[in-house]
């Protein structure tokens, strides 16, 4: 019965957009040596039983006694490989990437996730100090590569933190990622939710204004159509009073301008394509390609709009908006380093994610 209980909590959270974007967020349930997370590709809100893997968490802890390649690419291939063969028998569905990170929290439900507004404070520059001052018993953990090597510092500090305290933290804040909390229930898990939204709201100064403003009908047809005809998909069009703030210049558009969280290069693209007013779409983009390598999801016109190269960058790019806003109550917005974003843009792990996910 509780895997059902949790199924009806994941649709809960799946559906509510103050806690899950798209595909985001992941929860688990443990019983008698078994572990059910969700699936990779998988959303909250329409989960069921087939979208969770059930895990032998015996042989997932013996993941920690090994020694992987200390090779980026070498490492994950390994530990994937570790973890399929931790399944239990007739599972074919792939283990979201952060089930490592279920297995190891000594609680019977895991509820993660990435809300806007907790990651208002996770990618702030004043997130650890925030965090240290309105959360005391959670722990803070700062940006290291998604995967395995964040299980890895997540476990030492769980040690480390009983060794200390004799206390385990129920609540842990991930730098430029998210938040997961655990509990013997999940009303209990609830509860923490609340609080932790509550107090943050409670926290914040300033809140996105996403109220709608028109594009001029001709500008947004000129660049719907030199968009279609570049990237073969369709363009949305979308503009409000906080994207009309950020398209000011580009000095304002900066602090949208990179990647947040994994989510967010996995949806929207690693960064916006900036577009001066008087500018050609075709050049900034091409320019864009030839400097990155790729495509961009998300373009910006200067005091025009915001175009997304099909539906699904759009969500994620509100987010960014979203949390770029929140985390001016902790000192302004703190993105992903260059390195991380590299690591992500080519971490296969998150590459399947995004061709699995749907809505
Ligand atoms: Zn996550």
């Amino acid at each position: 019965m509780s895997l059902q209980t949790l199924i009806e909590e994941s649709r809960r959270y799946g559906s509510d957009s103050r806690y899950v974007l798209l595909g985001g967020g992941n929860t688990s349930y443990k019983d008698g040596g078994v572990l059910y997370v969700k699936a990779s590709g998988w959303a909250l809100s329409s989960i069921g039983s087939s979208g969770f893997v059930r895990m032998d968490l015996a042989r997932m802890e013996t993941i920690w006694d090994k020694t992987y390649s200390t090779d980026d690419d070498e490492r994950e291939e390994e530990v994937l490989k570790d973890m399929m063969a931790s399944r239990l028998e007739g599972e074919s569905a792939r283990p979201s990437v952060e089930a490592l990170l279920h297995a190891l929290l000594p609680f019977t439900y895991v509820v993660h996730l990435h809300p806007a507004l907790v990651n208002g404070i996770t990618c702030s520059v004043e997130g650890q100090k925030a965090v240290e001052r309105n959360f005391p018993d959670a722990l803070w953990i700062e940006l290291v590569k998604p995967g395995f090597i964040l299980a890895k510092i997540v476990r030492q500090r769980l040690a480390l933190q009983k060794e200390k305290s004799g206390k385990t933290a129920q609540v842990i804040f991930l730098q430029n990622h998210g938040v997961f909390v655990g509990g013997a229930t999940l009303e209990e898990i609830a509860t923490q939710y609340d609080q932790i939204m509550g107090n943050i709201e409670s926290l914040v100064s300033r809140k996105p204004d996403f109220t709608p403003l028109e594009i001029d009908p001709k500008r947004k047809a000129g660049i719907v159509s030199t968009l279609e005809h570049l990237t073969g998909a369709t363009i949305v069009a979308a503009f409000n009073r906080e994207f009309a703030h950020y398209l000011t210049d580009e000095r304002v558009f900066s602090r949208i301008a990179s990647s947040f969280t994994p989510d967010h290069i996995v949806y929207s693209g690693f960064k916006p394509l900036w577009v001066g007013e008087h500018s050609s779409v075709e050049e900034a983009y091409a320019t864009f390609e030839k400097t990155y390598g790729c495509e961009p999801k998300i373009i910006c016109v200067q005091n025009t709009g915001v175009f997304s190269v099909g539906e699904k960058p759009l969500p994620l790019f509100f987010d960014t908006v979203a949390v770029s806003v929140y985390s001016e109550s902790f000192g302004g917005p703190f993105f992903m380093d260059e390195a991380m974003v590299l690591f992500i843009r080519n971490w296969e792990v998150e590459k399947y994610r995004s061709t699995q996910v749907t809505t």
